[in-house]
């Protein structure tokens, strides 16, 4: 990759590692583009650019850069997309859905998350998502058919069925799914397409995310650590 005569920044080194696994240029570029400082707490700003999951508070997470690439690159956004994210957390899944799509809706269920990722893509300069404080277990029905979903924490397949239910005809899901009850931790990632005759689910890599909590049908969230 060529930087041309200007300063290599550390937005080019973390595009620069994830150019091993994910060739989709459009990919980078939004990588490239949205400021991941602005998505991390200001005590971890030093490492916002390296290729690493943080703590955004509330023992939630922004997610690896390369895992939300890897998302990304499976959606195959064309850039004319309505796209709903389900668990927005730090927003920059968000930021950069929105980057490569027309319209993204967010919706979290922890209103303290939803307001600071409004901060943080209004510093980023990002202005078409639209953030929904809520249970997204279920979808957003009323804003329904949508050409793609984006669903950042670990599902069943029941759960992510009734999500595909949602999407516009050839549209595209991707979520972390979790299909043992007694193992939430082991999940992988999987495409589900929407076809005439109903939905194909594609498996992909092992991944691991927090669980999506439904408050109309379980699991029940882990009860939060002490903070000292
Ligand atoms: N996409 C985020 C990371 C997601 S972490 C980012 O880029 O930073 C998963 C998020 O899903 C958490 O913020 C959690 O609160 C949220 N979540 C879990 N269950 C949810 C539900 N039923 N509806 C909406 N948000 C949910």
């Amino acid at each position: 990759m060529s930087s041309g005569d200007r300063a290599i920044t550390d937005a080019d080194t973390l595009v620069s590692v994830l150019s091993g696994t994910i060739p989709d240029e459009r990919v980078l570029e939004a990588v490239r583009s949205v400021p991941r400082p602005a998505f991390v707490p200001p005590e971890l700003r030093a490492e916002a650019w390296h290729n690493v999951a943080l703590p955004i508070g509330g023992g939630q997470t922004i997610s690896q850069p390369l895992v939300v690439a890897r998302m990304l690159e499976l959606l195959r956004l064309r850039g004319d997309e309505l796209v709903l994210d389900i668990g927005t957390g730090s927003g920059y899944h968000a930021a950069l859905l929105a980057r490569l799509a027309r319209r993204v809706i967010s919706i979290e269920r922890r209103p303290e998350l939803s307001r600071k990722a409004a901060a943080s893509l209004a510093a980023a300069g990002i202005d078409n998502v639209e953030l929904v404080i809520g249970d997204g277990s279920l979808g957003l029905a009323k804003r329904a058919p949508f050409d793609a979903i984006n669903v950042a924490a670990a599902s069943d397949l029941e759960a992510l069925r009734a999500l595909g239910g949602q999407l516009a005809a050839g549209g595209r899901l991707v979520a972390p799914l979790a299909e043992d009850a007694s193992h939430p931790d082991l999940q992988r990632l999987v495409v589900l397409r929407a076809h005439p005759r109903g939905l194909t689910i594609w498996r992909c890599e092992p991944v691991r995310f927090v669980p999506l909590v439904s408050d109309a049908r379980g699991p029940r969230e882990p009860p939060e650590p002490p903070t000292a």
